[in-house]
């Protein structure tokens, strides 16, 4: 930091940087507010995926894109947030008589939202039927019983409710790459795409979301906007909506 910005008290500059980054080449539909870009991130960094308010990325800012479209978001929602992204779990407790729970896996030296539980999603200490929305984006590719905590996401959804199980998936491969076996850190990384990921699902994803009982919404969203909407939305071609839903 130069001797300038050490100068300037850190709420001011963050005054000051948002100023400079309003605009109206892109639009975040998290914020709802427009900016001159999305900032890089990533190692190493990819241009246009932070948004300079917010700080959501490519895929909550589709998710959110989708439950908006879906009129999914409503007041009195009781909603069930796992492993909450910051910027969405600000827009989801602003709803008016919204309840909300998060959780996670707590992992020593992370460090997680205010409120935020330790959370076993394959043993989940809620009643059945004790959620409307459930938002687990990015979680299942972790946990080494996907298929038990499909199960248990089911049985804590109220009929009516819809999950959000957004997950990497390979879409040229027609089945799931899986081996638990395979612990060791590098080769996950070559095989499941990251040190943490224990399988690489393909297209047979959604045969799992349904044998636990979801009926499942598959939406390849940027395949129906324009490339235009894709880049204000700052959303990843590659990334597809799964949703399910509980009758
Ligand atoms: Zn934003």
């Amino acid at each position: 930091m130069g001797t300038w910005s050490r100068l300037i008290p850190s709420g001011v500059r963050t005054m000051i940087f948002k100023q400079v980054m309003r605009g109206d080449t892109v639009h975040c539909p998290v914020c709802d507010r427009g900016a001159i870009a999305y900032l890089p991130s990533g190692s190493p960094p990819r241009p246009h995926v932070l948004c300079p308010f917010c700080g959501s990325r490519e895929r909550a800012r589709m998710a959110w894109l989708f439950l908006k479209e879906r009129k999914v978001l409503r007041a009195g929602l009781r909603v069930l947030h796992v492993a909450p992204e910051r910027c969405l779990s600000e827009r989801l407790t602003s709803l008016p008589g919204v309840k909300y729970t998060a959780g996670d896996k707590f992992t020593p030296g992370y460090d997680y939202p205010p409120g935020t539980i330790d959370l076993d999603i394959t043993a989940m200490p809620f009643a059945a039927d004790s959620f409307d929305l459930i938002m687990c984006s990015h979680v299942l590719e972790h946990v080494p019983d996907d298929r038990g905590a499909m199960k248990e996401l089911f049985r804590v959804l109220a009929p009516g409710g819809m999950a959000i199980l957004m997950v990497p998936i390979a879409l040229e491969r027609a089945t799931t790459d899986e081996d638990p076996s395979v612990i060791d850190p590098r080769e996950r990384i070559k095989r499941f795409g990251q040190f943490d990921h224990v399988r690489l699902y393909g297209r047979d994803y959604v045969d799992r979301l349904r044998a636990a009982g979801f009926e499942v919404i598959e939406d390849a969203m940027t395949e129906r906007m324009d490339a235009e909407s894709v880049f204000r939305y700052g959303l990843m071609r590659s990334e597809v909506v799964h949703a399910g839903i509980k009758r």
